[in-house]
């Protein structure tokens, strides 16, 4: 019934120590030294963790398994069971997910919610939550979000000010967040200022501009920032907490500054950049077409600055993988190139590597980001995110002497490519634990639904 982690360097709030955690059933019963003579008659496991570095599991609340684009006729081509299998090797043992309402289909919040559900169910190998992306506002939406916080435990609401299927106008962004504030919820937001992108869009494909190398063009930063100041506004006036998804530029993150807002980042906008557009290979320039895209390099600093001094909470990835095949549907059409692309596998192992070893962020900064604070942010805190008495056993052995290498013929992201090909990496989760029971490669499926509360904000 008792699991030993002994020898851990674990890295907690205040301190970084070498120490034992004592595991029963599925949450961390005690933490100090020399735990095996303590309880050496109830122990039937014991991982020796070699003064590797023992972190809280890896929480990405930013993914879309099996995302349907209807418009295109095709899903992302990660399900919740090979995604979750690539989140749980990559340390990630807890997702969030977005359920996207249709408005085409006229779905209730409810129906959404069981229609992921039915995606999910016995399929999911980490534990899971979901957001609901709300795109009908009406008499009903005050109705619904009351019933998805109290039946659900759902808390946070996704909307856009971008794409035309799913963008809802200010006065119903209004609308909604005095909704979600009132029912202690959090809404969260794709900020792009969609007339924009639309005018810019339409301008280049009337001009011949086809290629992937039109897509950061339709997509400047100054949509961003536009999109920031709006709902900076929007949330002064409604107070009801308001989180940023996939911040991509520091310009952005500038124009956000003494604001309410809370920001999340994604490992492409810190190491990635524009330059990958230019390809003319269209199979290498679509991979990276995502919204918001790619930025200059110039832009990445005052990010890795931003998560450094606290003014980015989180790092998610955004993981909606499409393989070639389907980015194929925009080989004469930029705007029907699928966007998205894998992620979830690689965050930690990513901002292990170029985050805390190229000195950008330290190692409690890279578990605030990766686990405490969306832990906090979501309504899981301290279940999740935290290494600590009564919390989950959600646990990561974290050996920063092993090197190796992104390939996308060796992850376990149903994908054929990734943004990161050859890029090296220096550290490796190596044993992994969701509640207290250690992870294998042929996992079964075991992940478990997350109800979450309000959202926990310290600042
Ligand atoms: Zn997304």
């Amino acid at each position: 019934m008792y699991t030993l982690i002994k020898n851990g360097k674990l890295v907690l709030p205040t301190e970084i120590k070498i120490a034992d955690i004592l595991i029963k059933d599925e949450k961390i019963f005690d933490i100090g030294s020399n735990l095996y003579e303590k309880y050496r008659e109830q122990i039937s496991n014991t991982f020796d963790a070699d003064k590797h570095f023992v972190i809280p599991g890896g929480i990405d609340v930013h993914t879309h398994m099996q995302l349907p684009l209807p418009h295109f006729g095709i899903e992302a081509s990660d399900d919740f069971s090979s995604g979750t299998l690539a989140a749980l090797q990559g340390g990630t043992t807890t997702i969030i997910d977005f359920a996207n309402q249709s408005r085409t289909e006229n779905d209730s919040l409810t129906k959404t919610f069981e229609k992921w559900q039915q995606k999910a169910l016995g399929k999911v190998h980490c534990d899971y939550g979901l957001h609901l992306s709300v795109t009908i506002v009406n008499e009903q939406t005050k109705h619904e979000v009351k019933k998805a916080v109290r039946d659900f435990g759902i808390t946070s609401f996704k909307t856009f000010l971008a794409y035309p299927a799913m963008k809802i106008s200010e006065e119903e962004m209004l609308s909604l967040m005095h909704t979600v504030r009132d029912y202690g919820g959090i809404l969260t937001v794709h900020a792009e200022d969609g007339k924009l992108i639309e005018e810019k869009t339409q301008a280049l494909l009337a001009a011949g501009k086809i290629s992937p190398a039109s897509h950061p063009l339709s997509h400047p930063i100054i949509a961003e920032i536009n999109a920031i100041h709006t709902m900076a506004r929007l949330q002064a006036e409604s107070n009801c907490p308001t989180y940023i998804v996939h911040l991509s530029s520091s310009s952005a993150l500038t124009a956000g500054e003494n604001t309410g807002l809370l920001f999340e980042t994604c490992p492409q906008y810190l190491l990635l950049n524009d330059s990958v557009y230019s390809s003319s290979d269209f199979d290498v320039a679509s991979r990276f077409v995502m919204s918001p895209p790619l930025r200059p390099a110039s832009e990445q600093s005052g990010l890795w600055q931003g998560l450094a001094n606290g003014r980015i909470s989180v790092v998610a990835t955004d993981h909606c993988p499409f393989l070639l095949s389907q980015k194929r549907l925009g080989l004469h059409d930029f705007t029907k190139i699928p966007n998205g692309a894998p992620g979830v596998e690689q965050r930690m192992e990513l901002l292990y590597t170029y985050g805390v070893k190229s000195g950008r962020i330290d190692m409690q900064t890279f578990v605030a980001i990766t686990a405490t604070n969306p832990a906090k942010i979501f309504g899981l805190y301290p279940q999740k995110g935290a290494i600590a008495i009564d919390s989950d056993a959600d646990l990561v052995i974290f050996d920063p002497t092993q090197t190796h290498t992104i390939h996308a013929a060796t992850q376990h992201t149903r994908c054929d490519h990734s943004l990161y090909e050859g890029l090296p990496l220096q550290g490796k989760c190596t044993h992994i634990f969701l509640r207290g029971k250690k992870v294998s490669s042929n996992a079964k499926a075991t992940g478990r639904y997350l109800k979450r509360s309000s959202p926990l904000l310290s600042k």
